[in-house]
């Protein structure tokens, strides 16, 4: 690893100067009304990156991880079922962690490269005639392959239903970067972390919960203490903690809801969508395609990249942060050796994403895959300065 390259790594994700400076501070107290001073504008903006309607937004010292254990444990009870489809080893892990928190988890399993299989979820509904899903699990960007989910879909097939679930969506790879609509769709918990779409280091979970998953929390029952919602919200309500928060990780939260809001969110969406089209026109001109089954489920901050018969994935990534100190993603579980996946979420422009084609390019080279110098590199350059719409925002 290079400290002067850019990661290309989905997360943790390359972190602005600004940041990083808003993180460095002096130790405040943080019973203080100084510390309350920081915190509501942060809350404030994650509500409107959420676009969330009423309902409460938390931030937890913790990761996305602690995000879904918090959004289970706050509203569920042992031996309540939830829906979830697996297809990556994101959906997987949120699975497994239900499973182990003793909750019954009805699963679809779903080709990898594939998204929530809307048919098979509005099916599994209908049949649960007597209501016993509590609760529907979706992985909006699945981060193992690339994979962008319709959760509007999921919403309009419990509605057609009729079916009373809740929603939960896993947003840690799409939000801040991708459109997220908590409200249009109706989810009832959604989560982030901060070293995602926010740009910052790792250290926060970040929900929003909906007015109901708050009335679920009064009768939940399963165990919880450091991530229990109600302990949070009576301390929020004083403007602090129940317990010594991140302090300087919620200062940079609010510089990182400054920075997306400055360039304006649909701009910055918009040059996620831009980086993630110039990417797989540099695969294409690879003769590669993405994991990703089809164009609708292309991901905007993520392409898992399939590689050729007979090339190994994981050793282009190693050759990479050997040989040129860049660090890409490896695949995951089912799709070990067979992708590596290139992150183009966060802090990213033009010129560093070019960067990272030519890195991929020479390794490419390097272990003898058939590739054309460049060819990759011209496919983007051509897309990039065709498509200059929002191109000096970043920069800005
Ligand atoms: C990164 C990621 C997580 C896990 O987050 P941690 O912060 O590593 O605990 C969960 N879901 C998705 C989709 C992710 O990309």
């Amino acid at each position: 690893m290079s400290l002067q390259n850019p990661v290309f790594i989905p997360g943790p994700t390359n972190i602005p100067e600004e940041i990083r400076k808003a993180c460095d501070m002096p130790t405040i107290d943080h019973r203080s009304p100084t510390f309350a001073r920081m915190f509501k504008p942060a809350v404030a903006g994650v509500r409107r990156v959420l676009n969330m309607g009423a309902g409460e937004v938390i931030i937890l010292p913790s990761t996305g991880t602690g995000g879904w254990e918090a959004a289970i444990t706050n509203t569920l009870s042992q031996g309540d079922t939830v829906l979830a489809a697996r297809f990556g080893m994101f959906s997987h892990r949120w699975i497994d962690l239900c499973q182990r928190h003793g909750l019954a988890v009805q699963v679809i399993e779903t080709p990898w490269g594939q998204g929530a299989p809307l048919g098979a979820i509005e099916a599994a509904l209908r049949a649960d005639t007597g209501h016993k899903i509590k609760a529907v699990l979706a992985t909006h960007n699945e981060t193992a392959t690339g994979v962008r989910s319709d959760i509007a879909g999921i919403r309009r097939a419990l509605d057609a239903a009729g079916h009373p679930a809740m929603l939960f969506v896993d947003g840690v790879s799409s939000i801040g970067s991708m459109p997220f609509d908590m409200a249009g769709w109706g989810v009832d918990i959604a989560v982030a972390g901060s070293q995602k779409g926010f740009m910052l280091p790792a250290g926060l979970a970040i929900l929003g919960v909906s007015p109901k998953a708050l009335g679920a929390m009064e009768t939940a029952g399963l165990p919880r203490t450091f991530f229990d919602f109600r302990d949070m919200l009576k301390s929020y309500a004083a403007g602090g903690y129940p317990y010594t928060p991140a302090v300087g990780l919620i200062a940079g939260l609010a510089k990182s809801i400054e920075i997306l809001e400055d360039e304006g969110l649909e701009a910055v969406y918009a040059r996620h969508h831009r980086l993630a089209e110039a990417t797989r026109r540099a695969i294409a001109a690879w003769g590669m395609r993405p994991c990703a089954a089809s164009p609708d489920l292309y991901s905007d901050t993520v392409t898992a990249v399939l590689v050729p018969d007979g090339c190994n994935g994981t050793e282009l990534v190693q050759l990479a942060a050997t040989k040129y100190g860049v660090a890409f993603g490896v695949g995951l579980g089912e799709v070990a050796g067979k992708v590596f996946r290139i992150g183009h979420l966060g802090m990213l422009t033009d010129v560093m994403l070019l960067s990272g084609l030519a890195t991929a390019e020479m390794c490419m080279a390097d272990l003898g895959w058939t590739v054309k110098l460049g060819s990759g590199v011209a496919a983007a350059q051509e897309y990039l300065r065709n498509s200059t719409t929002v191109a000096l925002a970043a920069a800005a």
